[in-house]
């Protein structure tokens, strides 16, 4: 695999050695591209996704030449993490429905293969608290329950906290659960608890069919004790002040495949971050862009499973967290069209004034939109330690997808690619 990385790397370079503009969408293109691919495996923890997305930034990294601060770029740390490489099916009353498209399975499950009597719960049950206590006493093992639930009712709204703990406690003993919702996204577990001992399956509601007698059930999970990821870090030194920083973060991880057929590539989440990160590394690595301060790019891991690879980083620091004069997290920057969400920028309004003059003077981006901080990216830990953080998110109608099968390179726009790019390399030159 290694080989067809430098391959691929290789034929990606051609078009930056004749480009003259600071940004190069044509390079960041090709990085999403190449890490959105199904060769990646969505860069998560089937068939070593986020491994391979690895091997493929340090040749990047090496590529423009950039310095590590230990032998290598890699950060290596553990954590325990739920996957699915195997077959996961599901049919209902017989008809096999299409996984990722028309459903998932909780990423905390464990493994089943079985046909199973399907129980229905209706909504009004758990808006009357006797009925919901009577039920609670009844036995389900070997019985999925179906909560015939109407997505996104106000009423559903309401009972969806009784739904969640029925599921969490299931007081039944059911098998599993099905329910109804009207999109269907995906996430990664890695909490130290291991796998539920029942499967929670959510399809899309106009997949159920009216009367629904049976679920048809095969997933294999593979609970990963001490998964090793790894961080990839470089750094350029300044031309004066080398013992101060600038920092570019964006985590390079997503959240895999969900067996054999279902693949998130994770283009806008965050290809697009990890590519401007890789394009910012080029642009700096050049003599004539060479920076005052030193700058150190940081693709994290492990973010999907709880900003890991982030948190892993600010404990074990490779330099002092003091010597950060300014980070800039980059994470889903694909589009654009309606502007910037800046999260933190509550919090150090002299620097978001600059960055929204910059953007006044050149008109970038339509509107930035101040966001206080919070636990969404991998900015928060280091905020926490007293780090000057911005955390940058674009955000348009053009391009929703977001944990879904459907956030694709081909449907990613980069529409201000080249604006965000100029406004954060203006922003470096004015802090
Ligand atoms: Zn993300």
């Amino acid at each position: 695999m290694r080989t067809l990385l430098k391959v691929l790397s290789f034929l990606l370079l051609l078009p930056t050695s004749i480009t003259s503009e600071a940004q190069d969408i044509n390079y960041a293109r090709a990085l999403i591209d190449t890490l959105a691919s199904p060769l990646m495996y969505g860069r998560g923890y089937v068939n070593k996704g986020d491994s391979l997305a690895v091997s493929y930034l340090a040749l990047q990294f090496e590529h423009w030449e950039l310095k590590s601060f230990g032998d290598n770029y890699y950060q290596p740390f553990s954590f325990n993490v739920n996957s699915f490489p195997y077959e996961v099916n599901v049919s209902l009353n017989g008809n096999e429905l299409s996984p990722g498209d028309e459903f998932v399975v909780s990423a905390d499950s464990h493994s089943d293969n079985g046909i199973y009597q399907v129980k229905t719960i209706k909504q009004k049950t758990f808006l009357k608290s006797q009925k919901l206590k009577r039920i609670e006493k009844q036995n389900h093992s070997g019985f999925y329950i179906y909560f015939d639930l109407k997505p996104d009712d106000d009423k559903t709204k309401l009972v969806m906290p009784l739904v969640n703990s029925f599921i969490d406690e299931n007081p039944t003993d059911a098998r599993g659960f099905i329910l109804p919702v009207n999109s269907i996204w995906w996430h990664v577990w890695a909490k130290e608890m291991k796998q539920k001992p029942s499967t929670a399956v959510k399809i899309k509601s106009n997949a159920v069919p009216g009367n629904l007698k049976t679920i048809s059930i095969n997933v294999k999970a593979e609970y990963l004790d001490n998964h090793i990821a790894r961080n990839v870090i470089a750094w350029i030194p300044g031309k004066t002040q080398p013992d101060s920083f600038l920092v570019v973060t964006a985590h390079y991880d997503h959240i895999g495949m969900m067996g054999p057929k279902a693949l998130f590539p994770g283009a806008n989440d965050n290809a697009s971050g990890t590519a401007m990160l890789t394009d910012l590394a080029r642009h700096y690595s050049l003599p004539e862009n060479h920076h005052d301060y030193s700058i150190a790019f940081m693709a994290f891991a492990g973010e999907e499973a709880g900003l890991l690879g982030s948190k892993y980083y600010t404990e074990n620091p490779l330099f002092s967290l003091e010597k950060i004069k300014f980070l800039l997290n980059l994470d889903m920057v694909g589009t654009g069209g309606d502007g910037l969400m800046v999260f933190n920028g509550t919090s150090d309004s002299l620097r978001y004034d600059i960055l929204k003059n910059i953007n006044d003077k050149n008109q970038y981006l339509k509107e930035l939109r101040i966001r206080s901080g919070s636990a969404n990216s991998d900015h928060y830990y280091f905020h926490e330690k007293g780090v000057p953080a911005f955390f940058l998110l674009t955000f348009s109608s053009e391009h929703r997808f977001y944990h879904d099968i459907y956030d694709t390179r081909e449907a990613l726009p980069l529409t201000k690619y080249n604006e965000v790019f100029r406004l954060i390399t203006e922003f470096f030159n004015s802090i």
